[in-house]
């Protein structure tokens, strides 16, 4: 039995009265909106067709494109008096964050910017189309009703933030569907193949990496973000399909620089949305399940800058197909999501130009306040540069988010340091970085540099701890006062490039300290030329250089001939990285270049697992590294595949976050020892780890307390173990690690530890850890006692979490198996943990 629900329409007017120029969606794509999937490009025209149509009302711009060549969109929409002065308008906005240079006083009548982002998720298909339809109805002249909304607001739809994604599912599910749907959700149209749409290209969910902008689709929007910095957000998803649709206000935790104000319209705007609800019969919840801590979520992120971010979900996605038969019996079709998702936004748009003056007013108040009286326990941050080129990384991500820093002077503060939670004195030189907690910004710079986040309630959606310090590896400290006399810049630094011999230079150095030091390792193999690194330390050229140091020498390279010393000096230009040139090869102190505790590398042939049962953000984690951040090449392969004979062909071979069916095989288990033992190198990430610990590779998981059967204390209290019905929900909070921050202590005396110091902040997201190694392998990065220094972490594994091991190395004849219990290439925003992975692929083992 189906029915369809008898819907008023809201906000539609009946296309009939349409003017003529504007086409509807209907009339313009050839068939009914929400009768089928609308392929990108089609979504693209149609946005064109209205800015064509009514060009005194919309404004269309590509802000870029996506990594399989799609364009990026977004639609300005408008009353013609504030279209014809569009560009006041964005100034007054930022005039009134504070950002700009003039000392004019910004006019606080409004209107107000409203920004409307669809399809975040390319397999939450309907809110691409309910874009659609919500800018028809914003210009059909027949509806006057937004007219005069738009007097009032300006709104900004990004109709597909992640127009990959959404192809690859629209596609699929357009080769497979028949003539009519099947709503019968054990059908092949409603169960996608791996990886699915939800992703970008790398597999990377878009709605995790506002913050960090680590994705192009991600880097191109947040400039545009930065120039408008709306009001209002809303970010549109779907969920399950028997989930009745969810809107603001959101759930606990809410970080604690959300104002009161920020909450208040939340409400406001939820209010509004199940007054239509009601309406129409249509069920919703709120206040529940999503929650506002995680600061890179399309409703967290705008909140820390000054708006009202939110998250709208409708029940849908690809497990809905085009039409779906529900809980209830009922059948949910594409239509009826999409006018869902059309309803809350035209309610958004309406109930914020009722209230644009009180949004205006109270988004310069937050930056006011920002300004003047900044939040968190810290006036002022001061950021060694430390070793390597991470700090130019930490400069890059500051300026993507708008984030002042200023260049230090020689001088000396007094300050906590985060790394031992201690106050002590930190001497400044002028590579190192200050950031004055006094600036528009101040909220996001809190919320990313907090030490602990403060949860107002320990279930949360996603990680409880990101502080920036700890995810770049980089010594900084807080102060509890401003710091002047230092200059505001946004100058990436340069690379110093020292003591170029050029044709004398008997070989070249290159220190191994970051990501652009594997870059230029990275450009130099595939140029074959071939390098050594040293074991040891060395002094060479009255310059001190540590383990992992990359040797360049011009006798093994004899074959590149004159070439050499341009191929180097290219790749470092290209890495920004600095070398020095030596004009022997005999070294002061160490071990010289013919040692053999210096060892020659080759350039690997690497495999990477994909395909069902493999992680695709872990495995897009990887892939993404490769080829966006090292350009190097690799093999992926499917999981399926995987064959001696493709053993064979590689050299390292990669194990995401998965679930690997062929280690229960025992050929195949024994095959892939054999090709260990005879030098293969094997690297496991997360799970995958404990799957070679189960298929009884050599390393062991520690067993926690509660796991123990021979418990003796359990009946201390036998009345503990009653548990409420109504906590249900809550009792696994003791065990439960959404994701926190714990100090490894390294050996970096081994190469996969080369370019540390002796500690490591990685993020632990589970509950696994593995017993020390005692003979056959290298328990390379351990936790002793009760390490974790930021983040929610459950009581009860609070003490199995110590006295572990997360990173080793377990030597087998010829070859090694490198364990990463901990994702060190998490979201490619843990940045300090990349030089780790490479030293896993390119260091361990040659
Ligand atoms: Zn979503």
């Amino acid at each position: 039995m189906t029915k369809v629900p008898a819907c008023v329409a809201l906000f539609l007017i009946i296309s009939g009265l349409a003017f003529a120029q504007v086409k509807s969606p209907d009339q313009f794509l050839g068939y009914k909106l929400g009768s089928r999937f609308t392929p990108h490009f089609n979504i693209v025209n149609y946005c064109r067709q209205v800015a064509e149509a009514a060009p005194e009302m919309v404004k269309l711009e590509q802000y870029g494109t996506t990594n399989e060549g799609r364009p990026l969109l977004l639609t300005y929409v408008t009353s013609p008096g504030n279209l014809a002065r569009l560009e006041d308008i964005r100034q007054n906005n930022l005039r009134l964050a504070g950002m700009t240079s003039d000392k004019m006083a910004p006019d606080e009548k409004g209107p107000a910017i409203v920004w409307l982002s669809y399809n975040v998720h390319g397999n939450e298909t309907s809110s691409s189309e309910a874009a659609l339809l919500t800018l028809y109805e914003l210009v059909n002249p027949a509806n006057t009703k937004t007219k005069e909304w738009l007097q009032h607001t300006v709104v900004i739809i990004d109709p597909c933030i992640n127009p990959d994604g959404r192809d690859r599912y629209v596609n699929w599910f357009n080769s497979v569907v028949g003539v009519t749907p099947n709503p019968q959700s054990f059908t092949r149209e409603h169960a996608e193949p791996w990886p699915g749409g939800r992703s970008n290209h790398y597999y990377f969910d878009l709605n995790r990496d506002w913050a960090w902008q680590t994705q192009v689709e991600t880097q191109q929007r947040i400039v545009k973000y930065n120039m408008w910095l709306p009001q209002v957000h809303v970010d549109y998803h779907e969920q399950l399909y028997n989930n009745p649709y969810y809107f603001a206000p959101a759930a606990e935790p809410y970080h604690e620089v959300i104002t009161p104000w920020q909450r208040e319209f939340q409400t406001i705007i939820g209010k509004s949305n199940a007054h239509y609800f009601d309406q129409n019969g249509w069920l919703f919840f709120t206040k529940e399940r999503f929650d506002l801590f995680y600061p890179s979520y399309g409703d967290t992120y705008p909140l820390y800058r000054g708006g009202i971010g939110m998250t709208f979900e409708q029940g849908g996605h690809s497990r809905a197909g085009a039409a779906v038969i529900n809980r209830d019996g009922d059948t949910l079709t594409l239509w009826d999501r999409l006018y869902h998702h059309f309803t809350t936004g035209m309610s958004t748009i309406e109930v914020s130009a009722q209230n644009a003056t009180k949004l205006v007013q109270e988004f310069k108040k937050y930056y006011d306040k920002a300004r003047t009286t900044p939040p968190g326990e810290f006036k002022a941050y001061i950021i060694k540069a430390d070793e390597g080129c991470k700090i130019v990384r930490l400069q890059q991500l500051l300026n993507r988010n708008n984030i002042e820093w200023c260049k230090a002077v020689n001088a000396s503060y007094t300050g906590i340091n985060y790394f031992t939670g201690k106050s002590g004195t930190v001497k400044t030189d002028s590579l190192d970085i200050v950031i004055n907690a006094n600036q528009p910004n101040a909220n996001l710079l809190k919320v990313l540099f907090e030490r602990n986040s403060h949860l107002s309630d320990s279930v949360t959606y996603d990680i409880t701890a990101w502080s920036v310090p700890f995810v770049y590896g980089l010594t900084t400290y807080g102060l509890s006062t401003y710091v002047t006399g230092v200059r505001k810049t946004t100058d990436l630094d340069k690379p110093k490039i020292k003591a170029l011999n050029g044709e004398n230079s008997v070989a070249w150095l290159i220190r191994w300290n970051g990501l652009n030091s594997v870059q230029f390792l990275s450009a130099i193999l595939q140029k074959k030329v071939k390098v050594r690194y040293a074991e040891q330390p060395f002094k060479a050229g009255n310059e001190d250089f540590d383990k992992g140091t990359l040797i360049i020498t011009r006798t093994s390279n004899q074959s590149l001939g004159a070439s050499l010393s341009g191929i180097i000096s290219a790749a470092a230009q290209k890495a920004s990285i600095g070398y020095i040139a030596v004009s022997s090869s005999f070294v002061d102190k160490g071990f010289d270049f013919g040692s053999e505790k210096v060892h020659g590398m080759h350039a690997p042939k690497i495999g990477l697992l994909a395909g069902e049962g493999v992680s695709s953000l872990s495995m897009g984690e990887v892939w993404h590294f490769f080829d966006t951040q090292i350009n190097y090449p690799i093999n992926i392969i499917w999981a399926n595949d995987l064959s001696k004979n493709i053993l064979r062909e590689l050299d390292v071979l990669i194990l995401p976050d998965g679930n690997y069916r062929f280690l229960a095989d025992r050929m195949l288990n024994d095959a892939l020892k054999d090709w260990v033992s005879n030098g293969g190198r094997l690297v496991a990430i997360e799970s995958a780890v404990g799957q070679l610990a189960a298929a009884d590779w050599g390393i062991k998981m520690k067993k926690g307390d509660d796991d123990k059967s021979d418990k003796t204390d359990d009946k201390k209290d036998d009345y503990s173990m009653l548990r409420r019905y109504e906590n249900r929900e809550r009792d696994f909070i003791p065990g439960f690690n959404p994701g926190s921050i714990y100090k490894v202590e390294l050996d970096n005396s081994h190469p996969l530890a080369f370019g540390y110091n002796d500690a490591y902040y990685t993020l632990k997201q589970d509950n696994t850890i593995y017993e020390f190694f005692k003979d056959m392998g290298w328990n390379v990065g351990v936790v002793r006692k009760d390490n974790q220094v930021a983040g929610f972490v459950g009581s009860k594994l609070k003490d199995k979490l110590k006295d572990g091991l997360l990173f080793g190395v377990q030597e087998m004849g010829q070859g090694n198996v490198i364990y990463l219990a901990d994702d060190p290439l998490f979201r490619s925003f843990w940045e300090n943990g990349k030089l780790l992975f490479s030293n896993a692929v390119f260091m361990v083992g040659q």
